[in-house]
């Protein structure tokens, strides 16, 4: 089994490298080969030769351990009956669509409880409910765009990073996660901007993947948290001038002879179109990512154990 986290070396692993990279991994693979069995006293003495052949043919189990999430690389040797490892042994995570699905996760989580509190709220006591539906469609949909947008911009962000560890081929240098956050801020709220970076340090075009649609309701999301965070969800001339949504508007003029004020109330299939570009936007951002990952994550570690050697030789010289 292939997952993000680990890749079992074997022939086919091997196969794409050219002959020096090979013949420089498989002589780390042994050397980690000969120290795992050297402080477990488990396997037996292999010749360099000998280790290959069985390292290839899937008789020694061996995994390349390279976790984009928390940079850890490392090599696994799997003892006869344990199982094959999943999850990274520092950080816990197993993929990045995992977490984007976890996150995805909280929002209906988030809905359920919406659902049962509302009901449980507006049931009647004495034939008379005792809170206004209009007022509590108006908690929940807050409560709700405040944690759609947060995942929204999670996933975002995660999804960058990730990207852009695989296009510096670096994944556990202080520099590089320096760099990273520079480049990017807090700049996810904003699609344009997003957009606009995943151009500039990645040189994707989401524009490709992404829906107009879907980036029309992304909008929307950001500017509604705002006016609920900011303007305790009052809608004001600013906001009406960058909201396309004809219903919406509609809404707050015919809303605003019931409570008073502009106050916004969001349909459920609004909240569900915003959840829908959500999903397509990950979606996208999972396509492009595994692209990227397939075609880069050799490169990551290989570099990584490259600049391992270069340090080792530096210092033995050095002394
Ligand atoms: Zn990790």
């Amino acid at each position: 089994m292939e997952n993000e986290i680990y890749s079992k070396i074997n022939s086919d692993f091997l196969k794409s490298m050219n002959t020096h990279t090979r013949q420089f991994m498989l002589g780390i693979y042994y050397d980690e080969f000969k120290r795992i069995s050297r402080n477990q006293a488990l396997q037996k003495e292999f010749t360099f030769l000998e280790f290959s052949e069985k390292l290839e043919h899937n008789e020694i189990s061996m995994f390349q351990q390279h976790c984009l999430n928390c940079g850890t690389i490392d090599i696994i040797l799997e003892s006869e009956g344990s199982h094959e490892p999943q999850y990274c042994t520092k950080c816990g995570r197993k993929s990045l669509s995992d977490f984007g699905i976890e996150n995805i996760d909280r929002i209906s989580r988030v809905f359920s409880f919406n659902n049962v509190a509302v009901s449980k709220m507006i049931s009647t006591v004495h034939g008379k409910s005792e809170y206004s539906d209009k007022l509590i469609t108006f908690d929940t949909n807050q409560i709700e765009l405040i944690i759609i947008n947060s995942v929204l911009e999670t996933i975002v962000k995660e999804y960058f990073e990730q990207l852009m560890k695989l296009k510096l081929m670096k994944i556990n240098d202080s520099t590089v996660i320096k760099i990273i956050n520079e480049s990017y801020k807090n700049d996810f709220q904003n699609i344009e901007k997003t957009i606009s970076i995943f151009k500039r340090y990645l040189g994707i075009n989401l524009k490709e993947s992404v829906s107009e649609e879907d980036i029309k309701n992304i909008k929307e999301i950001v500017e509604l948290r705002n006016i609920f965070i900011h303007n305790n969800g009052v809608a004001d001339e600013k906001f009406l001038r960058k909201i396309e949504n004809k219903t919406l508007i509609n809404n707050l003029k015919t809303n605003n002879k019931i409570v008073g004020d502009k106050y916004i109330f969001l349909e459920r299939s609004d909240i569900m179109n915003y959840v829908k570009s959500i999903i397509n936007l990950f979606t996208s951002l999972e396509t492009i990512f595994t692209l990227s990952f397939s075609q880069n994550i050799k490169n990551v570690f290989i570099s990584y154990y490259l600049t391992m050697q270069d340090k080792t030789k530096r210092s033995s010289h050095e002394s």
